[in-house]
This record gives C-alpha cells, structure tokens and sequence, in this order.
C-alpha cells in the first residue's frame, strides 16, 4: 500500500485516517507505483511507430493484455480490450449484441450493469429472498426463449454478498444464452477463471483493483465484438478508410479508437500480477475476518441494522452495509469523517432499485475492505458508532 494519510478531525487534531472505502477505489500498490514509475520514460504512442519507444509502449501494451488474459483465466482467443472502466466495458458490449434477443438482469446491480442494457431489448428481474429462489426465476425467464444476454454481478457492492455465477453461467447456455459477468467488485477479491466457470465475458476496472483511474478491461468472446458497433470510431480501429466509407478492423483494435491509455493498461496489468501472487487462503482469511468482526461489532450495538439481499447467502467480499436508526446515513458518515478520521461511504450506491426494494431509499452507509486494512481499522469503525450512539451528532 502507499503512504498512510492523516486526517484532519474538527478539533484540530489528526490521526491516521481510516480507509474503509476501498469498494469505491482502492489506493494503488506499491508495486504499481514504481512500475508506472519505472515505464514512465519511455512514454511513446503505440502500433504507430517505428521508434525504440514507440516498439517499448507497444510490447507493454500488449504484454498487458496478455496477463490480464491470464488473470482471468480467459480462453486463448478471447478478445481482451482495454477500456476506460467497467462502465465502459458494459457499453461496449451494449453494442455489440445481435439484434434478435433480449438482455436478462436483475434489480440487484449497479446501474452499470443496467443502464446499458435498458437501451437494448431487455427484461429486468426482482431478484427473490434467496439465491435459489432467485436461480429458478432466472431459469424459468430463460426458458421463456428469447435471451441473448444475462448480465449478472459477480459480487454486490451493495452488501458484498457473492453470487453463483458458475451457476447462472450453466443456466444460460442450457438456454443458449451468454452471460456477462459485472467482476467490478468480485474481481479484486475473488480468483476468476472465465475457461473453467464457463463466463463468456468479464468486466472489471483498474482503479478497484489496486492500480489508478482510467483503465478498464472487457474480456470475452471475439465474435460479438468482431461483429459490432465500434465502440470509438477513430485512428487504428480501421482496416482501411475512403473518404466516404471504411472497412473496420476486427479484434480489440476494432473498439479502442485513438491513441490508447497505455500506462493504465500496463498499471491494470501489474496490478492484477500482484493479485494473482498472493497466497489465497491468507488472503481470503484476512478479509473474512475482518468483515466477520465487523458484523459482529456492529449487531452488538443497539439500533444498528446490516442489511442483505438474500437469506442463503453463504459467501461475502469485504462489503458490510447498515443503517443507524434514527439518523441520517449522510450525516453518520460526515460525523464518523469529522470526528473519528474514518472514511466509508454513503448513499444510494448507484443501486437505486436495489436500495428502494430493500426499504432503504433514503440510503445507508457501506464499510468495504481490501489489502491495506487491518483489525484496527474495523475497531475505530466500532469507537466511532459508540461515541454517536452515547452523545448523538
Ligand atoms: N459494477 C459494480 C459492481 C461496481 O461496484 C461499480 C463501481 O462502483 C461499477 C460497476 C462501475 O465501475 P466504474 O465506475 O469503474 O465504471
């Protein structure tokens, strides 16, 4: 992790601020530092020239799809394209989709993984008390016939909880459909292997996992994407132009017009080199037990409610979601900020279906985990909650 931030709290003081954020955008490895640092230098635009620099960028661009390839154990012939983020990753998808079907969703994911797909032919799912419950009202809308697409989230970022997505992925192709897999949240935590889970695409964005803004990833099947809309139209996504018509390239060329962000996508790289080096039972330990001592501490404490989509869940990233009752989630997380130097989020998640069914739609507050956080960090989390629950705002 990078250097320790203090924070600045109302009385004047500062302590070392508690980053208990890390489901929005995790702070960058050391590791990815001094990579970034290191290729710095040889910052040259890439598949243009013929210079030195020029052929260094290139090779790191393209040793950078690679390893993201590896990362998420992709087929050989995946295409694997470097977007802005996992926003982007799901538009671009969103145009590349054949016309005769629809796109199945459900009301449990961040509007990224539904707003594209209102733009298409869609139907949209009330996800059910449970997963089961909810696999078999997938099921049924599969069979229906129709579906071209299901667009699931890997992991909420809501409340963490980790959906079956082998499962959801053998669903749609028994109904011959593809799944796209939201891995935004799912894949800094959790080994993906999209060969052997049999997901036919994955998105996912650099600045979750550990490396800066700016970069994402789409990877998946090529003949979609060979077939579609370009997704920016421009220089290098051409095979050749007339002055009124033009033949496009095919592969990930085909959608990363103009000159591409080659430094986020050798730092997305790096990023996920390191991920995939760590020892995985510790690292899944670490997270669990914090997220576990967490929920503890908090239904150990009156008037404190962690809300879930489902009530068989067995499976959580470190995503832990509540409300306080009586107080507003924004006004607890600027005390928490102000007072106790610990940072969470609040809001609506950019999940407003899910938070309007989960009677929240004034929303509520969300601590999130990753590699830097320690026992420490969930204990100022508690101090803080207790000083509010004594002396109020
Ligand atoms: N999907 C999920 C599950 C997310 O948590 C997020 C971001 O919070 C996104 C998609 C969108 O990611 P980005 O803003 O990097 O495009």
């Amino acid at each position: 992790m990078g250097a320790e931030l203090q924070a600045p709290l109302v009385d004047g003081t500062a302590v070392r601020y508690v980053n208990l954020d890390y489901a929005a955008s995790t702070p960058a490895l050391q590791q990815v530092n001094d990579y970034v640092q290191s290729v710095l230098p040889y910052y040259a635009s890439v598949h243009r020239g013929a210079g030195y620099a020029s052929q260094i960028s290139t090779s790191l661009y393209e040793n950078a799809r690679r390893t993201v390839r590896n990362f998420v154990g992709g087929r050989e012939d995946d295409a694997v394209i470097f977007t802005r983020n996992t926003t982007d990753s799901l538009n671009l998808l969103a145009g590349c989709l054949p016309e005769d079907g629809e796109v199945l969703y459900l009301d449990v994911e961040h509007h990224a993984n539904l707003l594209p797909w209102l733009q298409l032919p869609h139907r949209g799912l009330v996800a059910a008390g449970t997963i089961e419950e909810t696999l078999a009202a997938v099921e049924e809308e599969l069979a229906s016939g129709g579906i071209s697409l299901l667009a699931v989230t890997g992991a909420s970022n809501v409340t963490g909880e980790v959906l079956p997505i082998v499962r959801f992925a053998a669903a749609a192709h028994a109904h011959g459909a593809r799944i796209v897999v939201d891995a935004a949240q799912l894949a800094p935590h959790r080994r993906l292997d999209l060969l052997r889970d049999g997901i036919d695409y994955a998105a996912f964005s650099g600045h979750k996992l550990y490396a800066p803004f700016g970069a994402g990833v789409l990877v998946g099947r090529g003949d979609w994407l060979d077939s579609g809309r370009p997704h920016l139209a421009g220089g290098g996504a051409v095979k050749t132009v007339k002055v009124d018509s033009v033949s496009w390239a095919t592969g990930s060329a085909r959608h990363e017009g103009g000159s591409p962000n080659v430094l986020g996508a050798a730092a997305l790289a790096k990023a996920t080199e390191a991920i995939a080096g760590l020892d995985e039972p510790a690292w899944l330990a670490h997270e669990s037990e914090l997220r576990d001592a967490l929920v503890e501490g908090l239904s150990n404490l009156p008037g404190i409610a962690v809300h879930r989509i489902f009530a068989d869940s067995t499976d959580a990233i470190g995503v832990v979601n509540f409300s306080v009752h009586g107080y507003d989630a924004g006004l607890v997380a600027a005390y928490l900020s102000a007072e106790h130097g610990v940072g969470l989020r609040d809001g609506k998640f950019c999940a407003h279906p899910l938070l309007k069914r989960l009677g929240l739609p004034s929303g509520s507050l969300r601590a999130s985990f990753g590699l830097g956080s320690r026992q420490d960090d969930v204990d100022r989390l508690l101090t803080g909650l207790r000083s509010l629950l004594r002396d109020g705002l």
